[in-house]
């Protein structure tokens, strides 16, 4: 009921904004003549025009018409295609913060030159988001040519790029590339120690490609900066054994059905629960193993890391599965994304569950790693100015980009009418019944040569179905999306006459499937249809042959050979067939062993089958059932985004710490020096020591908690200092004047080292160990906060909101952060050792020895306001005393100690 609801509701607002976006297009489309008798000298002046209107502070909205009639001219001149109206609107909504759903063969592609050519207008660059790095290159080779023809520059933002070309791809007015290389780019902007070695500029906007993909299936997995941290190996070997002996007992126990086990899984939310009877069992294993003490709990906080490693490893024996969640190759353990089938090498599970399914399989136990830097692509996207995106398959999801990523969902209609033919699902008892039938369906086709596409959730399943294709000699491809770019000339050429493609959801996923096979568009305006198609030894008349023949077939058939957790992954496998108007059809086969039926349809479902009293190999089509399994994928579907609007949620606490921090250090990268903020934060470092030791002991003892704060400071901070005796009978009365006191000694201090190496030395000094310290507070804050993350399910327990209690406790960790970092800078600012920059010891350091009156004058501006001069003078006299004054100057500067740094004395 709803959702008819919310589909007519949907379809309406749908219709009304198109109605709108209509009138636009109309305007475009008046400009045509007037644009085709431009020359193309005329044409490309345009750009400037724009950019120099928008100087002028015209909005980029003013010239939406204008320039989108531009790139269409451009493009049939360059390409030799017009883009169709439906492009044209397709192209509005992209420039309006929405994501456009147009359908697979639709041209998306060529869309995209619209808003990216408009918002490259105003300089700060266009990022087009590609899913992998073969669509990236793919795309903006093609779409170079358009834009180079209209003067505008275009980049690749490729992961193995030295600095200097990845720099130069990103001053690119348009600047292609994967979400992962955009958004690991902008962690490692972060972490560098010079502005110059930063590539990225500010984030102005980003059009995604394939957006669900990026935005909703890649979400789940944060994208994670690592280095290799402690070596943990050995314990993860010896809780597996411990999970082992476990799991094996409780297998025993359930033959014998003791009805109590150590553990529960839930399948559903992918988690594994210890009993209370487990608990105890484990807690007695690890102290009988010596990994945890006597009488301790494994409940406590300083067990919790123990308790985690204990889950993950349950985790890893019982809801990872080999070969379907991840395989193994050679040493490593991969993964297999659950949503897509795709291969992700390189990355791994977070929070120990890499190591424990290395623990399990055997393999090298990798060293666990530390978080350097880290952000969801969620976080990521949404530091852009402006965001949108394109797909075939949004509308489904359309709750969830308006929620989280603020962006509407509209609905582009196709240039043609769509009349594939999509089957209702066959269903059938058993796994193997159902291979079978589908194996028949294959079979079918070839005989008839209509091409057929099998789309598969897991490599396994795409394995076994080649297997028995081979057996029956049919000649077939399988792509694992593994190749991106093989795989895609093989999806390009699954359109011939009686090809056989079995393929995962993701393979080949962003290019088009053409009846007839890959026939390079920019021929089709050729006159002299023998010429030969370069990339393929085909005349465009043997193409038109191969085409038609296609269609007399029936098209492209695509068999989905389960039905997918998300009903947006089955309507991408579908949308392969009926490109732009053509024929085509397509069929689901379900059984009820598939994992979306066992685990989330009801039980009715198959008792109502088994109570039919189906045969063998018989199968049933029946609505009731097709709208069971709707249901069981709206039931996953809000699952998953639960998953990930949890994600976000304990992000966002986290985001907003990473913004305070990454703003911190660019203001010290861009910052010529920070002496100013070394001044304030070491007013706040003495202040706090002050009054912790004020408060050292009670009130009575002020004497000796002041002689306490002398020894501290003199130990810590080097600063020797002794209070009056009447400060100590009074010390907090005295409170400011102690801190006076100590804030003077420690410029002092300061200033002699400063001017023993250098102002300019000392102000970088004071930048680095800022930004070093910075960098390494924030990287332990990182762990502290994943910690604090994986134990925060414990306060469940104690009736307190998980949530609530991470922000308040995160709060309080960041704020403790912030405070030890200030002391430790001003800390190791306070004991740098001036060896360290004798000229003996470092020969980089370019000394600075004289003291001349304008070094000095600057010096007291900064530190000494009006004070005495002579301060300074005897504090340096004392360091430099035990210098004879006619020996030698020790900086090398050739001149007599009395003439060189003796000159005060
Ligand atoms: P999508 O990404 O939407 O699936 P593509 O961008 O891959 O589609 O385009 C599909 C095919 O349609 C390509 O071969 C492209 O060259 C062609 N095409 C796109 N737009 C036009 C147009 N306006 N005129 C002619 N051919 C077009």
């Amino acid at each position: 009921m709803f959702l008819n609801f919310f589909k007519k509701f949907f379809s309406s607002r749908n219709d009304k904004i198109l109605n709108k976006l209509n009138i636009i297009v109309d305007k475009i489309n008046k400009l045509e003549p007037t644009y085709k008798n431009f020359t193309d000298k005329r044409l490309k002046k345009n750009t400037l025009i724009f950019k120099k209107r928008l100087k002028n502070k015209e909005k980029l909205e003013d010239l939406l018409v204008e320039s989108y009639a531009t790139v269409r001219e451009a493009s049939v001149r360059v390409f030799g295609m017009r883009h169709f109206d439906v492009q044209i609107l397709g192209g509005i909504v992209l420039n309006n913060l929405c994501i456009s759903e147009m359908q697979t063969g639709e041209g998306k592609t060529l869309t995209s030159t619209l808003p990216a050519y408009l918002n490259a207008l105003s300089g700060d660059g266009v990022h087009i988001i590609t899913m992998n790095d073969y669509l990236a290159k793919r795309d903006s080779d093609k779409n170079k040519i358009l834009f180079e023809f209209l003067g505008l520059t275009v980049g690749l933002n490729l992961p193995e790029l030295s600095f200097s070309k990845k720099k130069k791809a990103y001053l690119a007015d348009i600047t292609y590339g994967t979400n992962n290389e955009f958004g690991f780019d902008y962690l490692r902007d972060n972490m560098v120690t010079s502005k110059k070695n930063q590539v990225q500029r500010k984030l102005n906007y980003a059009l995604i490609d394939e957006v669900d993909s990026i935005l909703i299936d890649e979400a789940r997995t944060p994208l994670i900066i690592s280095g290799e941290e402690r070596d943990s190996s050995k314990l993860y070997i010896k809780i597996n054994k411990i999970v082992l002996h476990l799991i094996q007992q409780e297998k025993d126990d359930t033959e014998e059905f003791t009805g109590v086990g150590d553990f529960f899984l839930d399948e559903e939310l992918k988690q594994v629960y210890l009993t209370e009877r487990g608990l105890i069992k484990v807690e007695k294993i690890l102290v009988q193993k010596k990994i945890m003490n006597q009488n301790e709990s494994l409940y406590s906080s300083t067990n919790i890391k123990l308790l985690h490693h204990i889950i993950s490893s349950l985790k890893a024996h019982k809801l990872f599965i080999r070969d379907i969640d991840y395989l193994v190759q050679g040493q490593d353990i991969v993964i297999v994304d659950e949503h897509t089938g795709r291969i992700m090498k390189g990355r791994r599970w977070s929070d120990g569950l890499h190591q424990s399914i290395e623990a399990k399989e055997n393999v090298l136990v990798k060293n666990e790693n530390k978080t350097l830097a880290s952000i969801t692509f969620q976080n990521y996207f949404r530091l852009y100015k402006k965001l949108s995106g394109m797909t075939g398959t949004a509308y489904t999801e359309s709750f969830e980009f308006r929620t989280i990523y603020n962006l509407d969902t509209v609905v582009i209609p196709t240039n043609r009418p769509m009349i594939r033919r999509d089957l209702s699902d066959l269903v059938y008892m058993t796994e193997k019944e159902k291979i079978e039938a589908i194996v028949k369906d294959i079979q079918k086709c070839y005989r008839t040569k209509q091409p057929v596409l099998v789309g598969t959730v897991s490599i396994e399943k795409s394995e076994l179905i080649s297997k028995k294709l081979s057996i029956l000699g049919i000649k077939h491809n399988v792509l694992n999306a593994k190749f991106h770019k093989k795989e895609a000339e093989i999806i390009a050429q699954a359109g011939k006459i009686g090809a056989v493609t079995i393929a995962t959801n993701m393979a080949g996923r962003g290019t088009d499937i053409i009846l007839g096979g890959y026939f390079e568009n920019k021929n089709l305006n050729q006159k002299d249809t023998n010429i030969k198609n370069k990339n393929f030894n085909i005349t465009h008349k043997d193409w038109i042959k191969n085409h038609k023949l296609v269609l007399s077939v029936g098209g492209l058939h695509v068999i989905g050979t389960e039905r997918h957790e998300s009903r947006r992954i089955d309507n991408q496998l579908k949308g392969r067939s009926g490109r732009q108007g053509d024929i085509g059809s397509s069929r689901f086969y379900v059984s009820m062993e598939d994992s979306l039926i066992r685990i989330f349809s009801s039980i009715k479902i198959i008792n109502l089958m088994k109570t039919i009293g189906m045969k063998y190999g018989e199968s049933i089509e029946s609505s009731w059932i097709d709208r069971t399994i709707l249901n069981a994928q709206k039931k996953v579907e809000n699952r998953n985004f639960d998953v990930r609007k949890q994600l976000l949620e304990y992000d966002n606490v986290i985001n907003e710490q990473r913004k305070v921090i990454y703003k911190q250090r660019n203001i010290l990268l861009n910052k010529d020096h920070i002496l100013n903020t070394i001044k304030d934060i070491s007013k706040d470092v003495f202040l706090s020591v002050i009054e912790k030791y004020l408060y050292l002991n009670d009130a009575k003892s002020s004497l000796n908690n002041l002689f306490c704060l002398e020894k501290f400071l003199l130990k810590k901070f080097h600063i020797k200092i002794v209070f009056p005796d009447y400060f100590k009978k009074k010390s907090e009365y005295y409170k400011n004047k102690i801190l006076n006191l100590i804030l003077r000694k420690f410029q002092i201090n300061y200033f002699i080292k400063e001017n023993l190496i250098g102002f300019e030395n000392m102000r970088n000094i004071e930048k680095s160990i800022m930004l070093k310290k910075l960098d390494l507070f924030w990287q332990e804050h990182l762990s502290d906060m994943e910690y604090l993350r994986q134990g925060i399910h414990l306060r469940g327990y104690a009736q307190k909101d998980p949530k609530l209690e991470y922000k308040r406790e995160s709060f309080i960790i960041f704020s403790n952060m912030l405070e030890s970092l200030k002391y430790e800078v001003i800390l190791e600012l306070s004991r740098i050792n001036l060896s360290q920059f004798d000229p003996y010891g470092n020969k980089e350091v370019n000394y600075k020895f004289s003291i001349d009156n304008k070094y000095l004058k600057k010096a007291r501006k900064y530190f000494l306001k009006n004070k005495n001069i002579e301060d300074y003078c005897i504090e340096y006299d004392n360091l430099t005393k035990n210098t004879l004054r006619n020996s030698l100057c020790h900086c090398k500067s050739g001149k007599k100690y009395k003439h060189c740094h003796g000159i005060l004395k």
